[in-house]
């Protein structure tokens, strides 16, 4: 199956689809760690991506959609493969059907208040990618590799209210775009990760 996960940043997109993907055995692609590692690691796409990724503006469309074309043609996305991220805009995702057929969009919704609250909290390990809330998680090193834990540049509180505002702007019309095509099923965000990735699984398998 080829599933797109969508949703505001901080819905769980990157914490279920980590989830789903172990669950059904298929890799994750996330645009953002991709990204992230291309700007740890100097190379030529991370340093074009770098300024729009720390103003938590979106990063030219020409740039992720190759980035995506290019990893779907890995044998290990044979079977299917959860797309975290991608698309965020309709020009993507117009890019997305000329290489790709999707079986279903998991669009998880959270109220804006709430997600601003959680990106704040929000810390991640430099080392694994493990993520974790301040008001959870009463640790600086990350459980499961030792590493300090950091907060996302792009974590903090003016970048937030600018990714918010890209997401409503740019990657909200894809919920129209995908419920058009009859693939988009709603999850409640707000609940607990158990649980939204119990309503995820039922919702995925309900399509048999
Ligand atoms: P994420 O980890 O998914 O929140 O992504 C972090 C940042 O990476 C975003 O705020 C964008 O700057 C960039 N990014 C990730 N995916 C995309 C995409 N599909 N299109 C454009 N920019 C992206």
């Amino acid at each position: 199956m080829k599933i797109v996960f969508l949703g505001p940043p901080g819905a769980g997109k990157g914490t279920q689809a980590v989830r789903v993907c172990t669950h059904m055995g298929v890799p994750q692609i996330s645009t953002g760690v991709i990204l992230r590692r291309a700007m740890q690691e100097g190379t030529e796409t991370g340093a074009k991506a770098k300024a729009f990724v720390d103003a938590g503006q979106l990063v030219p469309d020409e740039l992720v959609i190759a980035i995506v074309a290019e990893r779907l043609q890995e044998s290990d996305c044979a079977n299917g493969c959860i797309l975290d991220g991608f698309p965020r805009t309709v020009a993507q995702a117009e890019a997305l059907e000329k290489f790709a057929s999707l079986d279903a969009v998991v669009n998880i919704a959270v109220a804006d208040e709430e997600l601003v609250a959680r990106l704040s909290g929000r810390r991640v390990c430099p080392s694994c990618g493990g993520t974790y809330h301040i008001a959870l998680d009463d640790t600086a090193d990350c459980k499961a590799c030792g590493t300090a834990l950091v907060q996302r540049d792009d974590d903090k509180p003016e970048t937030v209210l600018n990714r918010l505002s890209v997401y409503h702007g740019q990657t909200k019309p894809l919920i129209d775009f995908y419920g058009a095509r009859g693939l988009l099923k709603t999850i409640d965000g707000s609940q607990t990760p158990d649980a939204c990735f119990a309503d995820i699984i039922r919702a995925l398998e309900a399509d048999g």
